[in-house]
């Protein structure tokens, strides 16, 4: 299998690394840690959306477009790896970013990604949580239009079946990686939000015949909603890359005992889960999704019952730690 025919536009350092962590296995007496480093894809600090913009930007430039528009969060990673694409490829970019967290302190709205965002030169429109975000990005676009621009409207999260490549590709990496350093039959763990990362890797598996076990952590739907949207996004995806979208629906598990009060606000296992990787492994998780996401593989650790005492594990480290700096009021209040 592979994905020449999809044209990609070059952003990112590949493979990333594929590394152990020794001193977390140890400290959870664990089965074998490894982790997948997508927070080091080069672009702008990093993370998961640089491998499907890299798909994403190839079509807007063949579709003649000058302006990538998409939404996100207001501390949001894809916003800001898509305006760091944007200026790589010489094209404009503007997102409507959703104001999710109530009464946040400056911070939040000014540091972190929303500070990379305006240094990347992105025009960023601000709407209250709860806005129907695919309509507001729509009726964007349309007025672009009459202005005579070209957007090209990149969905939620980069997460159509052209994104989500990225991550067939990551399979293939891994593939490669896992075969080098003696690794059978991994256990990818990773946080689920928009799907795409997660149905790309269940695509990838799946047409390989890999039989690699996923587990996703919510950190947004409920777990009946997200795998269904993951399940369907990864039938899509093979359907992209010319294969059966005959994925079986049990191969699809996203536990949503790790989302807390809800999407982008903090839990006392992120906080516990960013600082166990950055104590242990001098590795930065996310507050929104890699920190909940690793809180969720260490409380399956913990259980004992989980895992296979043999098993390979591999957390997929989708990036975020420039949000760090737009939530540290959270962490300061778990220090206090
Ligand atoms: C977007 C994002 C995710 C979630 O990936 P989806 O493809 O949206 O499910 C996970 N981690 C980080 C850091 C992200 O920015």
């Amino acid at each position: 299998m592979n994905l020449d025919n999809f044209p990609r536009y070059p952003l990112g350092h590949w493979p990333t690394p594929l590394e152990p962590m020794k001193r977390l296995q140890a400290s959870l007496n664990a089965p074998s840690l490894y982790i997948k480093r997508d927070d080091c894809t080069g672009l702008a600090t990093g993370g998961s959306k640089t491998r499907k913009l890299e798909f994403l930007v190839a079509d807007a430039l063949k579709h003649g477009a000058d302006t990538l528009l998409t939404h996100g969060a207001v501390q949001s990673n894809h916003v800001r790896q898509t305006a760091a694409a944007a200026a790589r490829a010489g094209l404009r970019c503007e997102a409507i970013l959703e104001n999710r967290v109530s009464n946040p302190p400056a911070e939040y709205k000014q540091s972190g990604n929303v500070f990379l965002d305006w240094l990347l030169d992105a025009k960023l429109h601000e709407v209250p949580g709860g806005t129907a975000m695919d309509e507001a990005l729509e009726a964007l676009a349309s007025r672009l239009r009459e202005q005579g621009r070209k957007p090209y409207v990149i969905s939620g999260g980069g997460s159509n079946p052209l994104g989500s490549l990225g991550y067939v590709m990551c399979v293939l990496e891994l593939v490669k990686q896992c075969e080098s350093m003696g690794l059978k039959k991994p256990h990818l763990v990773l946080a689920t939000g928009s799907a795409g990362t997660h149905a790309g890797l269940l695509a990838g598996v799946h047409a390989l015949g890999l039989g690699w076990p996923i587990t996703g952590v919510g950190v947004r739907a409920s777990k009946e909603i997200q795998e269904a949207r993951v399940h369907n996004l990864a039938n899509r995806t093979l359907e992209l890359m010319g294969k059966k979208p005959d994925l079986p629906a049990q191969k699809v598990v996203a536990d949503d005992r790790f989302i807390g009060p809800g999407y982008g606000l903090a839990t006392e296992t992120m906080v516990e889960a960013v600082k166990m990787l950055a104590r242990n492994e001098g590795i930065l998780m996310d507050p929104v999704y890699t920190g909940k996401g690793m809180a969720g593989m260490i409380a399956m650790i913990r259980s004992g019952e989980f895992f296979k005492s043999d098993e390979n594990i591999i957390f997929i480290h989708t990036g975020g730690a420039a949000a760090l700096f737009g939530y540290r009021w959270v962490f300061d209040q778990a220090a206090a």
